[in-house]
C-alpha cells in the first residue's frame, strides 16, 4: 500500500478543495479538511487578493497534485493538449484522466491514485494482454485492463475486490467486476471530469 504523509492533507487545506489523495480517509470524518470545517473558497476570502498569475498558477498546481504528476511531464502534456484538435484546456484535462493509473483509480482497483500508481509498478495489471509497470501510459477506446490472475487472488487485492462491487464507474468505463477487467469505452468528456477547475487559466499561464 501506499505510504502517505501529512503533506496531502495540507494540499487540500492551501486549496481549500478536497483532492481526494488519501483514498478511503477522503470520504470518511477523518478527512481533515471536513473536521477543520473549512468550505471551498472560504479560506481564501481571508487572504489578499491574489493576483491573475497567481490564480493562474494554483490552477496548474492543483491540477498537478491532483494527477500526481511533476512539472516536466506537465508540461508534455500541455505541448501535447495543444497540438490536438479543440480545446486545449479540455484536452488537457482528457490527457490527463485518460492516464493509466487513473483509469485504474476510476474503476475502483485502488483507493487512491497514489496507490494505483504503486499497484502498476508492482506490475499487478496488464494493458492489453501484456503487464505493465508504467503508470503514465495514456489509455486509448477500446483498450482493455487486466489484473493479473495471481493477483486477483492475493492477499491485497481482497479488500479491494471486496469494495469493488459497490464502487460507482463513470460512463466512459467499462468494468468487469467478475472478471477484473476494465473496458476503455471511449475518453472522458470534460463534464465527466470530477476536478473543479478552471483549465482556461492554465492555457493563460502557457501562453505567456
Ligand atoms: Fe486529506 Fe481530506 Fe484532502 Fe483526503 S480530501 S487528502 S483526507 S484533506
Amino acid at each position: 500500500m501506499a505510504r502517505y504523509t501529512g503533506a496531502v492533507c495540507r494540499r487540500c487545506r492551501r486549496e481549500s478543495k478536497k483532492l481526494f489523495l488519501k483514498g478511503d480517509r477522503c470520504f470518511s470524518e477523518k478527512c481533515s479538511l471536513d473536521r477543520r470545517g473549512y468550505v471551498p473558497g472560504q479560506h481564501w476570502q481571508n487572504r489578499r487578493k491574489i493576483s491573475e498569475y497567481g490564480l493562474q498558477l494554483r490552477a496548474k498546481q492543483m491540477v498537478k497534485r491532483y494527477y500526481g504528476i511533476l512539472e516536466n511531464q506537465f508540461s508534455r502534456y500541455f505541448n501535447l493538449a495543444e497540438r490536438k484538435a479543440g480545446m486545449t484546456g479540455e484536452n488537457l484535462l482528457r490527457i490527463l484522466e485518460s492516464r493509466l493509473d487513473n483509469v485504474v483509480y476510476l474503476a475502483g482497483f485502488s483507493s487512491s491514485r497514489a496507490e494505483a500508481k504503486q499497484l502498476i509498478s508492482h506490475r499487478h495489471f496488464m494493458l492489453n494482454g501484456k503487464r505493465v509497470s508504467i503508470a503514465s501510459i495514456l489509455v486509448e477506446p477500446n483498450d482493455v485492463i487486466e489484473l493479473v490472475p495471481t493477483s486477483k487472488k492475493s492477499e491485497k487485492f481482497k479488500t479491494i475486490l471486496e469494495n469493488l462491487k459497490t464502487k460507482a464507474v463513470p460512463m466512459w468505463l467499462d468494468v468487469d467486476k467478475e472478471k477484473c477487467k476494465i473496458l476503455v469505452q471511449r475518453l472522458c468528456n470534460r463534464d465527466e471530469v470530477s476536478l473543479e477547475v478552471e483549465e482556461h487559466l492554465i492555457v493563460e499561464l502557457y501562453s505567456k
